[in-house]
C-alpha cells in the first residue's frame, strides 16, 4: 500500500483529503505545519506528499526546498487561486504537479495517481519514448509522428524528449531552459516559446490547436498524457 503525506493546516480540508485518499486505497499521514511535515517525511518516507503552500510558521516553499534536499519523493503543491508565482516557484523547486484551491477531492486523488504513475515510469530509463502516436528514439535522436519521420534541431529534440518523457507533467519555461542547456545558448525563457512554436509546426497535425504540446496558461507547457 502506498503512503501519502498530506500537509494541511485546515483540519476540515485535511480530513476530507484523508477520507478520499483512504477510500482510494492509500495509507494517509497528516501534518499540520511545515516542521511536522519534515519530521514525518523523514520518519515515514511516504510515497508522495500533498503540500499546502499556505502554512502557518515555516513557509510552504521552504518546506518544498527542504524536502527536496533529502528525498526525491513526488510532491504535489496546493496553492490558492491567483498565486501563480508560488505555483511556478514550487515547480522549479522540484514539485511534480500542483492543484489549485478550491479543489475537488476527486481531482486530487486523480492527480496523486497520475504523479505516482509518472514517478514509476521515470524509474525505467527508456531508450524509446512512445506517447500517443509520437515515437522518440533517444539514442538515435529520431522522431516519428504517426510513422512519419520528423526532422528536428538538437534543441527541439531535447525539448520534446524532456516533455514527452513525463507526459502530463507541467514544465515551467525555466525548467525547459535548463533541459536544453548544453544544446542551446538561449538565456531567455521566451526563447522556449519560439522553439515550442517551431516544434508544433513540425509535429502537430493542426499547429494552431495543439494535440500533443499543450500550453498551461501562466505556468508553462506539457506533453499530453496518452
Ligand atoms: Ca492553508
Amino acid at each position: 500500500m502506498k503512503t501519502i503525506l498530506v500537509v494541511e493546516d485546515e483540519p476540515a480540508i485535511a480530513r476530507l483529503l484523508r477520507d478520499y485518499l483512504e477510500q482510494a486505497g492509500f495509507a494517509v499521514l497528516v501534518a499540520g505545519d511545515g516542521d511536522a511535515a519534515l519530521r514525518t517525511a523523514r520518519a515515514a518516507k511516504p510515497d508522495l506528499v500533498v503540500l499546502d503552500l499556505g502554512l502557518p510558521g515555516r513557509d510552504g516553499l521552504d518546506v518544498t526546498r527542504e524536502l527536496r534536499r533529502f528525498f526525491d519523493t513526488p510532491i504535489i503543491v496546493v496553492t490558492a487561486r491567483g498565486e501563480e508565482t508560488d505555483r511556478i516557484v514550487g515547480l522549479e523547486l522540484g514539485a511534480d504537479d500542483y492543484v489549485v484551491k478550491p479543489f475537488s477531492p476527486k481531482e486530487v486523488v486523480a492527480r496523486v495517481r497520475a504523479v505516482l504513475r509518472r514517478a514509476e515510469a521515470r524509474q525505467e530509463a527508456t531508450a524509446v519514448i512512445r506517447v500517443a502516436d509520437v515515437e522518440i528514439d533517444v539514442s538515435r535522436m529520431r522522431v516519428t509522428v504517426g510513422g512519419r519521420t520528423v526532422d528536428l534541431t538538437a534543441t527541439e529534440f531535447q525539448l520534446l524528449a524532456s516533455l514527452a518523457r513525463e507526459p502530463g507533467r507541467v514544465f515551467t519555461r525555466g525548467q525547459l531552459l535548463d533541459a536544453v542547456h548544453g544544446v542551446a545558448f538561449e538565456s531567455y525563457e521566451r526563447a522556449i516559446d519560439a522553439h515550442v512554436k517551431n516544434l508544433r509546426r513540425k509535429i502537430e497535425p493542426t499547429p494552431g490547436a495543439p494535440r500533443y504540446l499543450q500550453t498551461v496558461y501562466g505556468v508553462g507547457y506539457r506533453f499530453v498524457e496518452a
